[in-house]
This record gives C-alpha cells, structure tokens and sequence, in this order.
C-alpha cells in the first residue's frame, strides 16, 4: 500500500464508489494515487450483505441513482431482462443490475479499485495543506494529501429490552406458525414482514404512526433545484438541518408494497397495529412481551426492530474527538462543513448523511452521493464545488474534457 497517498478513501460502500468514479472521470492521475481502506476488503460489502438478509431484489430510488459518473450506465446495459427494469414513469433497477454495474466500474477503476482491509481507527487533519495522518488497525499510520470519510458511522435505533441485533434483524430462519413481531413504519420493516410471511410465522407489524406511501424515501423535489434552490438560500445550519429532518420525515413505504401489505392484512396473514407506539420488550422465559403505549402488550416468540437509524458526530468514533477538540463545530449532532465538504481549514472531507446540513435529506442516498462526490473532486480541479453540484448547479458542465485514461 502506497503509504503517502494523493488521497485515501475511508469506507468502501457505495458513496466511496461514487467518489472514486467520480474522481476517476476527471482526474485520472490523482485516482492512480489514492488508496481504499475497508476492513471487508471488498467493495458494497455492507450493501451487498444488507440486500441479501432482507432480500431485497429492486431498490427504491431510480436507476439513474448508482456510482458510475454516467447517469445511464445501468439503463444502457445490454445484458438485462425485462425484471432488471419494473415501476413506471421512473423505473428502478434490480440489485443485480446495480452490482453488475458497480463491478463494472470498480473493474474500469483498475488498481485504485483495489480495497485494503484495513480499518482506521483515528484521523487527524495536519493542518493547511499538510494533509490528514490516519491509524490503522494494524497498528501502522499513513499521511494522505487529503481523506474522505464515508463510513456511514450511525447508531440504530431499538426497544429498551429488545436483543442486541433486534435491529439488524433477517426472517430467513422465520418457522411456520412462530409469532412474530415487527416494529418500524418503514420500508424494512415492510420487507422483514414479507420474509416472515413468507415462511409461515404469525406477524404483528406495530408503527407509531399511521404507514405513510411514498414512492422514494426523500421528494424528487430534493433532487434538484425545486426543493434545493432554498434549502441553500438558508444561511442558518440550525434550519437547513430541521428542514433537511422534515423532508425525510419518519419511515414511509412505496405505494405498491403497502398495497400488498394492506392485502396480506384484509386476509388475515398479518395483523397491524398501527399509530401505537411500542415502548420496550421484556423477555418472559423463551417468549417476549413488547409493551405497547395503549398499555396493551403483544405476546411473542420474538421480536425485532427497523426504526432507523441516527447519524451524529458522538456516534463516528473518527470525527467524535476532532468535536470535542474544538476542532469541528456541530449543530444539532451534524458537523458544519464547507461547500466542499472539508471540515473547515483542513483537507477531511466528510460523505453520506453527515454532510446533511450541505447537501439536505438525501446526503445519504445514492443521490447525495453524487452531489458529494462531485463538490469533492471539483476541489481538486480547483473547481467552485457549488459549480460543479449536479443537484443545484444551472450552469454549464464545469468539468475540463475527458483525458485519457479517464473512464
Ligand atoms: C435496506 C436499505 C435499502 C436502501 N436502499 C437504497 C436505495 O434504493 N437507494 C438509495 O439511494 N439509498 C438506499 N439506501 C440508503 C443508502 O444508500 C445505503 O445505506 C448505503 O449503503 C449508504 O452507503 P455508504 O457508502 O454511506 O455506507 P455503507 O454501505 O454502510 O458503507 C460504509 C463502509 O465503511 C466501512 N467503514 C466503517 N468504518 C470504517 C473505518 N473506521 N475504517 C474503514 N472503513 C470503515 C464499512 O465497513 C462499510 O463497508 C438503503 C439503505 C438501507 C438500509
């Protein structure tokens, strides 16, 4: 491993990819000097493992939303099937389609595609244009010109009582006639539903308000201008982050699999009991009860959880100390960076849901990370980020054209 990187990517899920694509696209000398560190050692690992728990065949957002700097890479593939492509006047890929797609980019990327497994387990901005110094889990360091975090640091939300991984939960080992209960109004727990079904189990979906349908989980309008020409008028971090919080909102399900759970409810397969919060879950012998805000409780052999999680700055154990140091201002948990999400005067670049107060709801979704991925590589083209933000950006491409080598 190149231990004085250009630049090293921390994390290698899909926002990492998207920068890496990114940045591949428009300066390929920089790419051939950056290094990955991923203790899986793999790209998509969590992804990949995430989709394959919950069998999950499609994703939710459009197939325009995926790491490969081109827009159509996964609607122009040849090698699909009629299945890879479904839903409407927006069509939204199968997993297949978008890991082929990701492999495919990750091939093109070459060896800058290449992961080393390691961890990192501090980060410390030098300062100016001296670069951020990492430790890694193997005890070593290295001095990169500048890093990238996107390592979707976050802390699951579950029941007082509830088992450990209630919330990282798969029915696959669901057993005919075991009862069951889910709690989350979002589209996992949905889906934890359909694989409980599936097998037979007895399953009582509880949500603490009414199931909302929503196609995506963020408006379209927050994928452009529409929603975001004001989001960025706002000079207050302290608005941007509660309108950024009310656009997502709690969970919501698409339209069509909330129809198919409003059916296996009319015939009796599921039971719902909906805008009843559920308060905790206490173990009785090999059974649980999970108590119930109505003061009812729900008898069960098991129970388990998809309420989400929460992305804070005490909860990423990287950027957690550079807070309390004064180095990193936050507001209302999120950090406050620069337009190229740097932590302000260093070269500490953040991704995924903890650059909300930049780029809004979608920080986190493959959306956001292209907006991110964008503002980032702009930087060191010497770029105004802002310029070159597909989401806010009207004006023309501000990318130097395609050198070779570029993918
Ligand atoms: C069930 C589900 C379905 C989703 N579907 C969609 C969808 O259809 N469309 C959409 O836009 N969004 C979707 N999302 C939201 C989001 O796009 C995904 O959560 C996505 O995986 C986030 O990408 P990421 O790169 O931030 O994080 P991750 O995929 O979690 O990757 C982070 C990586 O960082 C690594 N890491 C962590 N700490 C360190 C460290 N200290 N050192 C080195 N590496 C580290 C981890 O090992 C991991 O590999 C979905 C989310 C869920 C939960």
């Amino acid at each position: 491993m190149n231990r004085t990187p250009a630049v090293a990517v921390v994390g290698a899920g899909p926002q990492a990819l998207t920068f890496l694509g990114r940045l591949a696209a428009v300066t390929p000398d920089v790419t051939a000097e950056s290094v990955v560190l991923d203790p899986s050692g793999r790209w998509l690992a969590r992804w990949e493992d995430l989709f394959h728990r919950l069998e999950i065949t499609h994703l939710r957002s459009p197939a325009v939303h995926h790491p490969d700097p081109d827009v159509d890479a996964i609607t122009r593939r040849r090698d699909l099937c009629t299945h890879d492509l479904v839903g409407g006047s927006s069509l939204r890929p199968s997993q297949w389609a978008f890991m082929a797609t990701c492999r495919d980019l990750v091939t093109r990327l070459g060896d800058a595609g290449t992961v080393v497994p390691r961890s990192v387990r501090a980060c410390r901005p030098l300062g100016g244009d001296l670069g951020v110094e990492l430790d890694l889990d193997d005890g070593t360091s290295l001095r990169a010109g500048r890093v990238v975090l996107a390592t979707n640091a976050a802390h699951p939300v579950t029941l007082p009582g509830a088992e450990p991984h209630a919330g990282q939960a798969d029915l696959r080992d669901a057993g005919p006639d075991e009862r069951i209960v889910v709690v989350g109004g979002g589209l996992t727990a949905v889906q934890l539903v359909d694989q409980a079904v599936a097998r037979g189990a007895s399953v009582t979906l509880v949500t603490r308000r009414p199931l909302v349908a929503r196609s995506y989980d963020v408006d379209p309008g927050w994928m452009g201008p529409k929603r975001l020409a004001a989001f960025e008028r706002s000079n207050d971090p302290a608005d941007r982050i509660r309108a950024a919080a009310r656009a997502r909102g709690g969970g919501t399900v698409p339209p069509a699999a909330l129809g198919r759970l409003r059916e296996l409810a009319a015939g009796g397969r599921v039971r719902l009991v909906e805008g009843v919060a559920a308060l905790g879950v206490v173990p009785v012998g090999h059974h649980v009860l999970v108590r119930l805000a109505d003061g009812c409780s729900l008898a069960a052999d098991r129970a388990v959880t998809a309420m989400g999680s929460v992305a804070r700055v005490e909860f990423d154990p990287l950027l957690e100390p550079l807070a309390r140091a004064g180095v990193l201002r936050t507001v209302r948990g999120l950090p406050i960076l620069d337009d190229a999400l740097r932590v302000p005067g260093t070269r500490l670049h953040v991704m995924g849901r903890l650059a909300t107060e930049r780029l809004g709801p979608a920080a986190g979704n493959l959306a956001g990370a292209r907006r991110g991925a964008a503002r980032i590589a702009a930087v060191l083209l010497g770029i105004d980020p802002l310029d070159a933000d597909p989401g806010i950006s009207t004006g023309p491409d501000p990318w130097p054209a395609r050198r070779p080598g570029s993918i």
